[in-house]
């Protein structure tokens, strides 16, 4: 890749933080169980339950009043997650799979959430080894109000990405001649635009960087997966026929993130939805 440069001038130390993602390209189909896919069936045991929500503190008194569930009851029904999403590892070698594992599994509740840490649906991810799956369950009936996409195939293409500048490290900032708390991009920077993607750099928008550190080491958590509401046309080279394949909307028309732990993804993860 070519020396990147700022306002004309080559910054030492900018190339090393391009980051190499895997552009979804959701498109609407038909997908089987045993394919990638978004909102189409999970290659799911038909032995073993649908996982409920994991969300169940009391409801909030004091949440605002807008339709979204802080908790289910503890003493209520707790509704089971449904299939959003299934990337195998064939498909998606860059994932980060637990050893003995080839394909991940993404749950939503069909209820959306408003807790202090998390504006809008629970979020499971299941590793599971393809190998271990015999009869395959049905998929579990959900609310006509659940969050979840239209049915799509993917037609993945590699996209280069640059960070947002508060995600430059410290002397990158100092090469830049910018303050060490900036996180605004200078004019011209280039946009980090709004689409389904495998790693690469998080577009951050409303929410912060804040707590995306490993609950059970410490490592600092990285961008792994996003969802998008709308997918933007950007220069990857692909035509985007559709802009809203899936249909839903994530947050305020944004991304659902999805960090996982460097050392190991079966360490908890977390979600921001910007
Ligand atoms: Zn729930
Ligand atoms: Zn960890
Ligand atoms: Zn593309």
């Amino acid at each position: 890749m070519r020396q990147l440069t700022y306002d004309g001038v080559p910054i030492p130390g900018l190339n090393d933080l391009v980051r190499t993602a895997i552009r979804l390209h959701p498109a609407s189909g038909e997908p089987r169980p045993d394919e990638s896919h978004l909102g189409g069936p999970l290659l799911w045991p038909s032995d073993e339950p649908w996982p409920e929500c994991p969300v169940t503190w009391p409801p909030d008194p004091d949440a605002s009043d807008d339709g979204w569930a802080s908790g289910h009851p503890l003493d209520g029904a707790v509704p089971v997650m449904a299939g959003v999403a299934q990337f195998f590892r064939d498909d998606f070698p860059e994932l980060p799979f637990p050893e003995g594992t080839d394909v991940l599994q993404i749950l939503f509740c069909p209820d959306e959430h408003d807790s202090p840490y998390h504006r809008g649906p629970a979020v499971r991810l299941v590793w599971r080894d393809s190998g271990e799956v015999g009869d395959i369950a049905e998929p579990p009936p959900v609310p006509e109000s659940a969050v979840l996409p239209a049915p799509c195939l993917f037609e993945p293409c590699s996209i280069d990405e640059l960070p947002r500048v508060g995600d430059f490290p410290a002397e990158t900032k100092a090469a830049l001649g910018l303050p060490e708390d900036s996180a605004e991009d200078p004019e011209g920077w280039p946009e980090l635009g709004q689409y389904s993607k495998i790693g690469g750099w998080t577009a951050w928008r409303d929410s912060g960087r804040a707590g995306l550190d490993c609950r059970d080491c410490g490592s600092r958590l990285v961008q792994t997966i996003a969802l998008a509401t709308e997918e933007h046309d950007v220069d990857c080279g692909c035509e985007v026929p559709e802009d809203e394949p899936a249909g839903w909307t994530l947050g305020a028309r944004g991304m659902l993130n999805i960090f996982t732990c460097p050392a190991d993804s079966a360490h908890p993860f977390k979600v921001r939805i910007d």
